[in-house]
């Protein structure tokens, strides 16, 4: 394996892997540096979605990136089982998000006409009545009273496509370095060098720091603020049912092998990611409220993980002003943004034409905070 490249990627999640498949594919090479099991991941134990709805609406530049990103999602995701054969079961049929109150649904639908507005009319939501949903999703029922729905959203198996993402980075020529932690860091005549607890020392033209939480501790060294901070989100897993829901929902999803997916936790406690039985009991009654059959189900499984959160939730990529060559990557939804940072990100860093302006998602916006 090489210890020399154009480009260093510290962090081999999924954020660090779209971004090594799509600078190779530019024709740089690229060595990734990841940490150990025991460090936070939320490519591990997220919940799947490629998800448009409801993401942007204050910041309409983050929804037409993110629904860029699920444009080029199919593509992407073909590119990716034809190079490795491995399936990353994507179903991009749209998606719900349902509603039981309805002062919340019609700050929705106000919020949805004033994005669609923003962004001059490409955001083809859907407003569903409860009969509507019913009809289209038999497990609904309970106190539903209707649900929005918006055509490019999906789901996919999110360890498949960190699988995809490996093997085809591989077969690219990628060194990809497992279970070594860099904490060490200088740059001498534009050259990076890199080096690990264990010693592994690595040199490169370019770095990338996509390390997910572990960039908090990072960042400074590179001359980045690193705002972000944990947050945890749980999950319930139910039992294998044959098909029985459709299209996902933003917090009810049946995955590919059959089991139905619950979660809709957004817990501020810092670098926690235990599952607790309080939060678990107000999901699945939240969850029970839109489809009441849920309560019948076994619960097998369930766990906790931790999102990676910069103050506004939105992305942030950044070069350094004090070491040129060296960019923060780091955003809270890297499934759905893998498609857009193997393509148009990757242009960014390899200083391509870029066909979104990405400004606005600078660490200079916190410059008051
Ligand atoms: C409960 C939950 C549900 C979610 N649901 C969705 C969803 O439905 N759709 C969606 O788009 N997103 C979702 N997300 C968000 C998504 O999972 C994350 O945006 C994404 O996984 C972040 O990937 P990452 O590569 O930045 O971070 P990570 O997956 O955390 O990877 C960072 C990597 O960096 C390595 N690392 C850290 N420090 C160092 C170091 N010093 N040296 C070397 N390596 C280091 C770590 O070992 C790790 O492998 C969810 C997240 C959670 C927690």
């Amino acid at each position: 394996m090489k210890t020399e490249a154009d480009f260093a990627i510290i962090g081999g999640g999924i954020v660090g892997l779209s971004i090594a498949y799509g600078i190779l594919q530019q024709g740089y090479s690229v060595i990734c540096i990841d940490g150990t099991d025991t460090d936070f991941r939320a490519s591990r134990g997220n919940f799947g979605l490629v998800w448009v709805q409801g993401k942007g609406i204050t910041a309409p530049s983050y929804a037409r990136w993110t629904q860029e990103s699920a444009r080029l999602y199919p593509d992407f995701v073909a590119r990716l089982s034809d190079h490795t054969g491995v399936n990353v079961s994507l179903s991009q049929m749209g998606g719900y998000e349902y509603f039981t109150d309805q002062n919340i649904f019609n700050q929705r639908i106000a919020e949805y006409e004033h994005l669609k507005h923003a962004l001059g009319g490409d955001y083809p939501y859907q407003i569903l009545s409860s009969d509507e949903i019913r009809a289209a999703e038999p497990m609904v029922g309970g106190q539903t009273i209707g649900a929005s729905y918006y055509p490019y959203d999906g789901h996919i198996n999110p360890l498949q496509l960190l699988k995809a993402l490996a093997e085809i980075c591989q077969k690219m020529g990628l060194s990809h370095y497992l279970g070594q932690i860099v904490d060490n860091v200088t740059q001498q005549k534009g050259s990076f060098r890199l080096v690990s607890k264990k010693g592994l020392t690595i040199s490169a033209n370019k770095v990338v720091l996509c390390a997910g939480l572990g960039a908090k501790k990072l960042a400074p060294l590179f001359g980045f603020k690193g705002l972000i901070s944990p947050q945890r989100g749980q999950v319930l897993v139910t039992e294998k049912l044959p098909p029985v829901i459709n299209r996902p929902s933003v917090t009810i999803r049946q995955v590919n092998e059959g089991a139905i997916q619950i979660g809709d936790s957004n817990e501020e406690v810092g670098f926690n990611d235990n599952e607790t039985n309080a939060q678990m009991s107000i999901i699945a009654s939240n969850a029970i409220k839109v489809m009441p059959m849920l309560g019948q189900l076994r619960l097998v499984r369930a766990w906790g993980a931790l999102r990676v959160m910069s103050p506004d939730g939105l992305p942030v990529y950044h070069q350094s002003a004090s070491m040129p060559g060296a960019y923060l990557v780091t955003c809270h939804s890297g499934i759905t943004l893998a498609a857009i940072h193997a393509t148009q990100l990757s242009q960014w860093l390899i200083g391509g034409p870029k066909s979104q302006d990405i400004s606005s998602f600078s660490e200079d916006r916190f410059n008051a905070t």
